[in-house]
């Protein structure tokens, strides 16, 4: 048997043929006119106006923290269970993140810590979806409204995704997504914020370009920074984005394959199918062990590899990020649900090129080291 990696995207569609037409006129930097036409296509795909396409899923936290001007002293409220990048673009913007625990369920954020946290400091509810289910998120949009808080939706795992039918990508005042080869669509690196503003569309396309200004070009009022996409990116955008809805398809059936295969296995916790207002898409399929089980992750993982399996560990809670504590913040906080899950949880090989005996072989495995 061969080793199955953890992730594996998928790129024969009309990658290779958009690709070539940059290379062949030249288009190669982020003037070309893919760039363009994703940004169009993918903003419309999420019910959006504006799209601003950028390097990456972490800098479009960056662009869109600066563009709402959150800065030294305030507060944003995030989940504890999520990337670092999340945290990363508050505290570089002199901000302060303020977490709340998750769901044992479905490993999003409990929305219902949130109004407690809310202080005369906090600007913004920064909403991440986590691993394949949305964030339930009309309650969050009640209290920034009531509160006058800026929304930023993190929907970089959830392309495709909707929440009561309304895409995932389209709550925010600005929302981001990421184009890491572990997403549903890729453009190898890449990003994109999305909003309805025209204002804060222009703010964020000034900011990913240096804040060059169109008159005295070489005049700069403000500092930004260079987090333009290329046009090579945008062209595996273009062709990835074409097969979205295939993609989730297969996403969810590769959920269902898993949830079969492991539901009689004792001392797992799967994936939520559903909730009231999404089906599961998958972005990875996550197991957290139950207290039976006598080791954590970390073992489990382990074991997996010698089993030539592929992992990765869940997320590492940002209260006990060592970077995080050295600056002083959430000193003696506590999230017990969060923290269990980062402990126990670990994700198993969900690549869009994973093939139907890859997904036995990987179920096999993990009951193999279960029993
Ligand atoms: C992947 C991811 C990011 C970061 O995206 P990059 O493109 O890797 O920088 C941010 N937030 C979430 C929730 C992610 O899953």
């Amino acid at each position: 048997m061969s080793f199955v990696s953890v992730n594996e995207p998928l790129l024969n569609g009309n990658e290779k043929k958009y690709l070539l037409e940059c290379i062949e006129t030249g288009w190669i930097s982020s003037e070309g006119p893919f760039i363009k036409q994703f940004e169009s296509q993918f903003a419309a795909r999420v019910e959006r106006s504006e799209g601003i396409a950028v390097s990456n899923g972490s800098v479009a936290l960056d662009a869109a923290i600066a563009a709402l001007e959150i800065g030294k002293g305030d507060e944003v409220i995030l989940p504890t269970f999520t990337i670092i990048s999340c945290a990363a673009a508050i505290v570089r913007a002199g901000a302060i993140p303020v977490v709340v625990d998750s769901d044992p369920v479905t490993w999003n954020m409990d929305v219902s810590q949130i109004e407690a946290k809310i202080t005369p400091r906090t600007k913004a509810i920064m909403v991440v979806h986590i691993y394949g289910l949305p964030v339930e998120i009309d309650p969050v949009l009640e209290l920034a409204d009531r509160y006058g808080l800026f929304v930023i939706e993190d929907a970089a795992e959830m392309h495709g995704q909707t929440y009561k039918n309304r895409p995932c990508g389209s709550f925010g005042h600005l929302s981001t997504f990421s184009f890491y080869p572990n997403k549903h669509i890729t453009t190898g690196e890449g990003g994109m914020i999305v909003t309805n503003d025209p204002a804060l569309a222009d703010r964020c396309r000034a900011l990913r370009n240096l804040c060059f200004q169109p008159q005295k070009r070489f005049v700069h009022e403000e500092l930004g920074w260079n987090f333009r996409m290329t046009n090579l990116q945008a062209a595996l955008g273009v062709a990835q984005l074409e097969r979205l809805d295939e993609f989730v398809a297969r996403k969810r059936w590769m959920g269902q394959c898993y949830t079969e295969l492991l539901t009689a296995v004792s001392g797992l916790q799967l994936p939520l199918a559903r909730t009231e207002y999404a089906d599961n898409i998958y972005w990875v399929y996550g197991l957290v062990l139950k207290e039976e089980v006598p080791f954590d992750a970390e073992k489990m993982m382990h074991l997996l590899k010698q089993h030539q399996i592929g992992t990765r560990p869940f997320f590492w809670c940002l209260h006990e990020q060592p970077v995080f504590k050295k600056m002083g913040l959430f000193q003696n906080e506590s999230y017990p649900v969060a923290e269990n899950l980062a402990r126990r949880g670990f994700y198993i090989p969900s690549g869009m090129a994973l093939t139907n005996e890859q997904i036995q072989q990987v179920a096999t495995a993990v009951k193999e080291v279960l029993l």
